[in-house]
């Protein structure tokens, strides 16, 4: 039987967020020096961050323990992953054992290969899906994150035979529709077309097994509640659901209701917390500066490649052009742009081929971008949660990244929002030469700070300096 023991870690980087797994049940996560913690003999500390590598090692668990197929574990093994992420360790089991899982994780803690590894394994057990049926269903809210999720199913289950299958908008249906026809253990993809797809008979959900809702809060976010409805109201009533959403609100509990029976649950992330592995700064200054401000960073620190979030679609294609013009090669993204335009973005980007991709936070939502340094907040996001979801792009497996925002006076209000929500107030850096006439004034955590009245209709040229474009 195991003993409760206290144990006292010295854990060395007080800035870094661990997670520890005590009985297999509860995740206790620490940014503190010195933790005491009274568990069972068994414990496993992670740094909270990929890769994820153990940091006090007394079970020392292995991908081999959590039951997966042999083939399964040949490609994590093939993948070069030795260690189950916190999120992995505890959604793996529960969802082989058959039931129902609502996880709150956020972006970067390998939630992906937490739901697909034991639907992998869930499968290969099965008969295989025939005509026009679908064994699972994953749900997610862009095609940027259908097309990663595509690209894991196939890296993990590369030796086992199964058949995925991908369906998204802004590309022609014809091509998807065909490959439904011979039947699907896994299909991913996002509401609209879904249910397009739904409505021309393309398939058959009798023996569907599993449905998955992806990013369940931005799905929200996004408005596709009628849409999930829709959707749920077309299947088979006995199946296992999970759900996995950064944040659990209360509007996502509500939908979790009527959708998921007496789950586990499952967090490894407080909420609201930013990667330990960022370093974030803001640099004040006035909004009309921000574009030269920015191209001056990129210039003088060289560097090659930054991901910049931007409020709005036109802003972020103005921004694209701007850049161009100041000889820095750069792309926009959002959903204005045809998908084949979105997907060239970037890969252009991820392959160093363009320096500056500029994004909305819809479009760049789930994006898996290896090694990315940088993440500017060219503006700051109008819900604060979006901040951390943008600088989560960065810092991502156990390397260290930076997160800059460009912040003018007028966004005082919001970056309050962000450090009441994160818990911790971002360090303010001078841009020399571009300090503003308006300072951005210094407000305590939780400060009650007016917003602003609303505007009239934005000027043309609000994003850009006096060399911007007009
Ligand atoms: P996700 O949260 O699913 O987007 O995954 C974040 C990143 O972590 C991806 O680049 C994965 O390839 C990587 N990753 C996932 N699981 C592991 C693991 N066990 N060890 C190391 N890296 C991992």
């Amino acid at each position: 039987m195991l003993r409760p023991v206290a144990l006292s870690l010295h854990l060395d980087q007080a800035q870094t967020e661990y997670a520890i797994q005590t009985t297999g049940r509860h995740l206790i996560l620490a940014n503190s020096a010195i933790l005491t913690l009274r568990c069972r003999s068994k414990a496993t500390i992670w740094r909270n961050d990929p890769p994820f590598k153990e940091v006090y090692d007394l079970t020392s668990m292995t991908f081999d323990e959590l039951g997966l197929d042999p083939q399964i574990l040949r490609a994590i093994q093939e993948k070069g992953y030795t260690t189950p992420s916190p999120i992995q360790a505890q959604a793996i089991p529960a969802v082989m054992a058959g039931g129902d899982v609502m996880a709150a994780a956020q972006t970067g803690t390998g939630k992906t290969a937490g739901f697909t590894l034991p639907l992998l394994n869930r499968l290969i057990k099965g008969a295989r899906a025939r005509d026009q049926q679908v064994r699972t269903l994953i749900l997610t809210p862009t095609r940027e994150l259908a097309a990663q999720i595509a690209e894991s199913v196939t890296t993990y289950g590369k030796h086992v035979k199964l058949c995925s299958n991908v369906i998204f908008g802004g590309v022609p249906a014809g091509p998807q529709l065909k490959k439904l026809r011979q039947g699907t253990d896994i299909l991913i993809a996002t509401p609209g077309r879904l249910l397009d797809l739904i409505n021309q008979g393309a398939m058959k959900f009798d023996t569907l097994e599993v449905f998955i809702l992806d990013e369940a809060d931005r799905m929200l976010d996004m408005g596709f509640i009628h849409d999930i409805k829709k959707i749920i109201s077309k299947l088979p009533r006995n199946r296992q659901n999970l759900m996995f959403s950064a944040t659990f609100s209360d509007d996502i509990r509500k939908l979790a209701k009527g959708l998921i029976n007496n789950p586990t649950e499952i967090s490894v992330s407080p909420r609201n917390s930013t990667a330990g592995s960022v370093t974030q700064y803001l640099i004040p200054l006035e909004r009309t500066r921000k574009a030269d401000a920015l191209v001056e960073l990129i210039k003088s620190n060289n560097w090659t490649q930054t991901l910049v979030f931007s409020r709005t679609k036109r802003g972020a294609n103005k921004l694209a052009t701007y850049f161009e013009s100041q000889g820095i090669s750069a792309v926009a993204i959002h959903s204005n742009k045809s998908q084949n335009a979105r997907t060239k973005a970037l890969s252009d980007f991820k392959a160093g081929k363009v320096k500056v991709l500029f994004a909305t936070d819809i479009a760049a939502r789930g994006i898996d971008i290896d090694d990315l340094p940088q993440v500017v907040n060219y503006d700051l996001p109008e819900q604060a949660e979006d901040y951390i979801h943008r600088i989560g792009r960065t810092g991502r497996a156990g390397l260290r990244g930076q997160a800059i925002s460009l912040v003018s006076a007028d966004e005082l209000h919001l970056l309050v929002d962000i450090e009441k929500l994160t818990q911790k107030l971002i360090e303010r850096r001078k841009l020399g030469g571009f300090e503003p006439h308006t300072p951005l004034p210094e407000a305590e955590l939780g400060a009650k700070v007016p917003r602003p009245q609303k505007k009239a209709p934005a000027s043309r040229n609000r994003n850009f300096g006096a060399r911007g474009p007009r």
